[in-house]
């Protein structure tokens, strides 16, 4: 390695399966991956597609706002669980991200 041209850090962790506007957690697949958003994953609650505007917690708001806004709406309706409750999946939301 030549010294003096280190990359920049990526923006987010290695490995990340909760949402961060919604909370669903599959703990399958991520939605960051080695530093930087899985724009391939699609939440199948909320609807977010990962993206560097997830490193805002104003942007995530502002996108949780307007989800819980239209109805809290599943992106797809089957995945839904019969005794989804939103409080609880909410709570899953890293704290740095609420
Ligand atoms: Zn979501």
């Amino acid at each position: 390695m030549p010294s003096g041209q280190e990359l920049p850090a990526p923006p987010g962790p290695e490995w990340e399966t909760v949402c961060r506007v919604c909370g669903y957690d599959d703990g399958v697949e991520p939605f960051w991956e080695a530093g930087w958003p899985n724009e391939g994953a699609i939440c199948p609650c909320c609807g977010n597609e990962p993206s560097m505007s997830d490193v805002s917690v104003m942007g995530l708001r502002n996108l949780r706002g307007y989800w819980v806004g239209q109805g809290a709406c599943w992106d797809s309706p089957s995945l839904r669980p019969k005794d989804w409750d939103i409080l609880e999946q909410v709570k899953h939301i890293p704290a740095e991200w609420r």
